[in-house]
């Protein structure tokens, strides 16, 4: 039987270990929430002090040009280039998921016209559906959002559907899509595909270039630890990055935003995915975040998420199996994201009294505890440690008491 001096080996015998050290970890705390909120690199808060101290404080508006602010967006999407797959030059980084899924979304229907159908799963995170909602209400042309199972994806790519619009890692059952063989049958119909990889990005390895898909949208808060509310990033394929052009342009993409012309002229490449002014401090504490990785392959890092999860779900499963916990969403441990949903009438008390303990996952409605593992700063005693608290809580009835019932509006 896997004890915990055999989760000591494996930690021993990582080489992922030393990076733990790159990141701030309060004290006895478990945490297991990377995929919704990576923990604070310490490269980052460094950056954030000299930002506010020096550039803001100081250098004020000579910042732009002294500490490299006006290339931020391009200089952090090169870094996450590398490893979602993509190469140098088409990976900005600015506004939200929801806000670049609309300028690719709408970018992309533009080029396909005369078909009405955008294509999307019930597995996707319920954002990018709303702002596909949004754009068919907008443009009341007859653009149609079509849902389907996430199984039938492939077959219901056909020859009226515009774009395809995918999350590649589901935020609950951790199944990935097949994204080599849905982008070809994309674009044997005809159709543009857009990549969602919030749950992807420095999860798993990227394959954006390998597999050819046109336009991919993630955020940098979740596993790349860009801190809370960090701008997210854009793809655009090289090839069709001057062919496009987003219903939502701004200064920062035109081709001379300090010629200040009346008329948009858009700028060549990535660069006309900008629209406004960055959060600077935001930005400054992801280019920090970013450098954690400037050493690490994705391969080594999703061999280890892998290893992880099956872990957490063997010892899950054995040691709290009899108290009705089970497994949600996919079992092929070769093919899934870096996190793990376990399913009990009472999830939202247990994570409650989880919490409680020090040991952070998350509830996902209706019935589910989600545990993220990131392979850079989790360890494999955190997922041993994890198991035998939720046991314990399990084994003593701990979560039923009155204040873990009451549901918070952040859950
Ligand atoms: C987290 C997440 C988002 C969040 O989008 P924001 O606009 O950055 O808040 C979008 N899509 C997916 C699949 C996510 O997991």
């Amino acid at each position: 039987m896997f004890t915990r001096t055999d989760a000591l080996r494996l930690d021993d015998a990582c080489t992922l270990k030393h990076k733990r050290a790159a990141f701030s970890i309060p004290e006895g705390m478990i945490y297991l929430d990377g995929n919704s909120l990576g923990v604070l690199p310490a490269s980052a808060m460094t950056r954030v002090k000299r930002t506010v101290e020096i550039e803001w404080g100081q250098d004020l508006i000579t910042s732009w040009h002294k500490h490299g602010w006006g290339e931020l967006p391009q200089k952090a999407g090169d870094k996450i280039a590398r490893l979602i797959g993509a190469e140098a030059g088409s990976v900005v980084v600015t506004d939200t998921i929801s806000i670049n899924l609309f300028k690719v979304l709408s970018a992309a229907v533009a080029k396909r016209p005369g078909r009405k159908i955008i294509l999307s799963d019930s597995g996707n995170f319920p954002s990018d559906l709303y702002v596909a909602q949004g754009l068919c209400s907008f443009m009341a042309d007859g653009h149609e959002l079509r849902v389907v199972e996430p199984e039938e994806v492939y077959n219901a790519i056909t020859e009226d559907v515009c774009v395809v619009m995918i999350t590649e890692t589901d935020y609950r059952s951790a199944r990935r899509h097949n994204m080599k063989e849905i982008t070809a049958k994309a674009h044997e119909k005809g159709c543009l595909i857009i990549w969602d990889l919030a749950h992807s990005a420095g999860a798993v390895p990227g394959q954006l270039m390998d597999v050819n898909a046109d336009f991919a949208i993630g955020c940098t808060y979740k596993y790349l630890n860009g801190g809370p509310g960090s701008p997210a990033f854009v793809f655009v394929n090289p090839r069709l990055q001057n062919e496009i052009l987003p219903a939502l342009v701004g200064w920062w993409g035109h081709a001379q935003p300090f010629a200040f012309e009346q008329n948009y002229v858009a700028a060549q490449g990535i660069t006309r995915m900008q629209v406004g002014t960055w959060p600077t401090i935001s930005m400054q504490a992801l280019d920090a975040a970013l450098d954690v990785w400037a050493d690490i392959e994705m391969v080594d890092v999703y061999a280890k998420a892998q290893k992880m999860c099956a872990l957490f779900v063997e010892l899950a499963e054995a040691r709290c199996g009899a108290h009705g916990v089970t497994l949600y969403g996919s079992r092929d441990f070769a093919h899934r994201g870096s996190h793990v949903c376990l399913r009990h009438t009472q999830a939202y008390a247990i994570m409650q009294a989880l919490i409680s303990r020090r040991v952070i996952g998350d509830f996902r409605a209706p019935d589910m505890m989600r545990f993220g593992f990131a392979p850079l700063y989790n360890s494999y005693v955190d997922v041993w440690d994890a198991v035998e608290v939720l046991r314990g809580v399990l084994d003593g009835g701990l979560w039923d008491v009155e204040e873990f019932r009451e549901r918070k509006a952040v859950t």
